[in-house]
């Protein structure tokens, strides 16, 4: 009964290693983060005013000039 246990620690050792992997890769995945400004803006009940922040909400984004962040949309 070796041979089975060789295949169990081969399969056992692959999952691993997938799961290491995909773990890996579910990490780095881009969030939608609005800047400090416009959290602290809607908090208070009101759109952010910078110039910039205005700019992007136009076109449904995150100001990255202040910190915000855009996940990939595609
Ligand atoms: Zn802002
Ligand atoms: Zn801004």
């Amino acid at each position: 009964m070796k041979f089975s246990k060789i295949v169990f620690s081969l399969a056992a050792a692959a999952f691993l290693t997938l799961g290491l992997m995909a773990a890996d890769t579910a990490k780095p995945v881009a969030v939608d983060k609005k800047a400090g400004c416009c959290v602290t803006a809607e908090k208070a009940g009101g759109a952010c005013t910078h110039g910039c922040c205005v700019e992007a909400a136009k076109a449904n984004m995150n100001c990255e000039k202040c910190k915000g962040t855009n996940a990939a949309k595609k």
